[in-house]
């Protein structure tokens, strides 16, 4: 039944039920303990291909409601992203309100894993926003459905190696789309945040001979990259005036938006950070419109889910980069569906990781 033939009923007003049909979560749990301080919520909103993964992330929400609207639209993100990956995971994830700096404690965390467990698998967490891989430990301690924990734990440790490649690997995958081949070789890239992940794909793009700008709020940052692979450091206020071919947002979301886009000068974005269109609907258009080929950010950066879910079977670092991989081919294939459709790039991965729910969906049914 859809949430607007039921408008009038009294379970469509309530906003959390009424926000839940809106985009058919499974299940949303509230979590609450007095003595710890914990808030939480956790959002699984599909497990027809596996059980659902997705971070924990801490967040000093100005109320409920705005924690509510975040996890829900976070955690069916996670559904298209594990399911376009083609991995056997469906979408959560989970919040917990407060600020990490003055609520964070083990008895808190550990409450918090005593709700993940009462789930028995049916949500999985890992790091986010304000939660480390020591956070992660202490959440181990009370269930073990976690994932991205140490490599001393038998973990996966830092992900950002795999996301970096599959961003890369996308990022050549453009390339063959826009230019027809897919060396990176003598072409501009500015990458934007140079962290865990940026930095590693600034090695990448060196060593095929990209000329590669860089911009970080972090001085620090950038003189590394400055120093290490000869980057040439860029101002924030000059970095989207400049004359490159790809963009690689690599820091925080919404990036690309009114402002940016007016200015950017490249044919092609592709890079690791999540939720890139400030707008998903309008920017999503305008970067079609406007002939840059933007690469969907959870195609791009599903490298670090691939690689916690081969820490479910027992890490392997060859299978999780050779999965990665493949994010060539099906950042390639969504670009000829956006094509054949006429739709917008973001669209065409929506409908890709559709598309897999719905054939699963359909065996599973028969079975
Ligand atoms: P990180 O924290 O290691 O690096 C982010 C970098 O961006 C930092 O160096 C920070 O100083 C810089 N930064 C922050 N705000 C900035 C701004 N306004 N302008 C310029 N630089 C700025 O994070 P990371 O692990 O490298 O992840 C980068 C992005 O990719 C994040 O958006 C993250 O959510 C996303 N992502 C990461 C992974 C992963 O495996 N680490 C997986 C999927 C998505």
């Amino acid at each position: 039944m859809e949430v607007k033939d039921i408008k009038d009923t009294q379970l469509a007003q309530n906003p959390v039920i009424a926000q839940m049909m809106q985009n058919n979560h499974e299940q949303v749990v509230f979590c609450n303990d007095n003595a710890t301080g914990l808030k939480a919520i956790i959002a699984i909103h599909n497990t027809i291909l596996g059980p659902s993964l997705g971070g924990t992330r801490m967040w000093n929400y100005n109320n409920e409601m705005e924690a509510l609207n975040d996890v829900l639209r976070l955690s069916r993100g996670m559904t298209f992203k594990s399911s376009v990956a083609g991995l056997n995971l469906g979408g959560g994830k989970a919040v917990i309100i407060g600020d990490s700096k003055k609520i964070k404690s083990e008895a808190l965390l550990r409450r918090f894993g005593k709700f993940v467990d009462s789930l028995g698998g049916k949500y999985i967490t890992a790091e986010d926003v304000a939660m480390s891989s020591r956070d992660m430990e202490i959440i181990h301690m009370e269930t073990e459905h976690v994932s991205g924990l140490p490599e001393n734990m038998g973990g996966s440790g830092d992900p950002s190696p795999v996301t970096a490649y599959g961003v890369y690997v996308s990022m050549k995958a453009s390339a063959k789309e826009t230019w027809g081949s897919d060396s990176l070789s003598g072409k501009k890239v500015l990458v934007q945040g140079i962290g865990h992940v940026g930095e590693s794909l600034v090695e990448h793009l060196t060593k095929e001979g990209a000329k590669v700008y860089v911009n970080d709020i972090s001085d620090e940052r950038v003189k590394n990259a400055v120093t290490k692979y000869k980057a040439e450091a860029v101002a924030a206020d000059k970095m989207f005036d400049l004359d490159i071919d790809i963009y690689a947002p690599c820091a925080l979301g919404a990036s690309v938006n009114d402002d940016t886009l007016g200015r950017l000068k490249c044919k092609i974005i592709c890079g690791a950070a999540n939720n890139q269109l400030a707008d998903e609907k309008k920017h999503g258009e305008m970067v079609k419109q406007k002939g840059i080929l933007y690469a969907p950010d959870f195609v791009v950066n599903a490298g670090g889910i691939i690689n916690v879910y081969y820490e479910l079977e027992g890490y392997n670092r060859e299978r999780a980069l050779a999965h990665a991989e493949k994010i060539y081919e099906t950042t390639w294939n969504l670009f000829q569906l956006s094509k054949q459709e006429n739709i917008p790039t973001y669209l065409a991965a929506i409908r890709l990781a559709e598309k897999r729910l719905e054939s699963i969906a359909r065996i599973n049914a028969v079975l």
